[in-house]
């Protein structure tokens, strides 16, 4: 069989998105508003230089004012935690997000505690995940948002269909499977204990790959027209991006798929910008407009 998913192109609808903030901010700044995104960067990871560089040219695209915060290396957790609690009381600051995973000696969760979750535009402070857990409006993490988005803007029925989710981290597995819930699928959520992967997969009509293995996910597993979503990145040892999916094979069984590089990676920061802009809209009080998209919610 050769190649037959239709491939969903992240990048060109990351763009989109990216193109519909843009307007969005533009309004903001006719009234007055100009959306603020405060990025806190710790250490030298140097993936984390990657993305944070990336988020930062992207939302200074998109007419967001960015400002970028690298405290020492070796700053106490009492005063990262004075510094994200200022930005919460900083006004033209709507959107805070500190680029994880912080050093060792740091304290993430007790960061993201201190970040207000009214600004939390990486869906990760507990009263957004609580929000999320239980259909209240929240900003929700970036990269579920994205795949759900990619699902949406590629006529990808959710409703009644067959999702499985491999991978139940705090930032990826467990928010997609609530917001494909939230859309009204049955999801499965599979990790490193589930019994016989390959059967659960294969009976996904929308598959999620959020593992962090190369080919974990083998292409023979995939039900004929399934849509897979790979949301892994993966440095293989000649230095190329791969994901966890078996991305030929799987192309022979898929109805769609996302390709790694350019599927959720880029729809990620897309979600960045919009979360930054509903915060922005929503912390400046509600704003008569005819896409509703004053709410901060989903
Ligand atoms: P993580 O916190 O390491 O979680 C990995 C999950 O995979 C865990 O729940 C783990 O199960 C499960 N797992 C490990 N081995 C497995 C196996 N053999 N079979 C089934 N499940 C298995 O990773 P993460 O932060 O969710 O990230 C996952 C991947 O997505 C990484 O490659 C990361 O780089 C990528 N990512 C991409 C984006 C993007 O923008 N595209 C954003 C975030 C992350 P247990 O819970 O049982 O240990």
């Amino acid at each position: 069989m050769g190649d037959t998913a239709r491939i969903m192109d992240g990048k060109a609808t990351a763009a989109l998105v990216r193109a519909e903030v843009a307007e969005e901010v533009a309004e903001l700044v006719k009234r007055g508003v100009q959306p603020g995104l405060a990025v806190v960067l710790v250490g030298e990871d140097p993936a984390s230089q990657i993305y944070v560089r990336n988020k930062d040219r992207a939302a200074t695209e998109a007419g967001i004012a960015v400002r970028t915060l690298r405290p020492e290396t070796d700053i106490s957790q009492a005063d990262l935690e004075v510094l994200v609690r200022g930005l919460g009381a900083d006004a033209s600051v709507h959107g805070i997000l500190v680029q994880l995973p912080l050093p060792r000696h740091l304290d993430s969760a007790a960061v993201v505690e201190a970040i207000d979750p009214r600004k939390d535009v990486d869906g990760l402070h507990p009263q957004n995940v609580a929000a999320l857990a239980m259909d209240q409006p929240g900003l929700v993490p970036c990269t579920p948002a994205g795949c759900i988005e990619l699902c949406d803007r590629h006529g990808v029925v959710l409703e009644g269909s067959h999702a499985v989710v491999v991978g139940r981290s705090q930032l990826v597995g467990k928010p997609v499977a609530q917001l494909l819930l939230a859309r009204h699928a049955t999801v499965t959520l599979c990790h490193s204990r589930t019994r016989d992967l390959g059967a659960v997969v294969a009976a996904g009509d929308v598959v999620v790959a959020a593992v962090g293995r190369t080919g974990l996910i083998r292409g023979e597993w995939i039900k004929p027209g399934a849509t897979v979503l790979d949301v892994g990145i993966n440095r293989g040892p000649d230095g190329k991006l791969a994901g966890d999916v078996d991305f030929e094979a799987a192309c022979a069984r898929a109805g769609a798929i996302t390709p790694v590089p350019g599927g959720v990676g880029p729809m990620t920061i897309a979600m960045l910008l919009r979360n930054t802009c509903r915060a922005a809209s929503s912390l400046s009080g509600p704003i008569p407009s005819p896409s509703g998209a004053a709410g901060a919610g989903i």
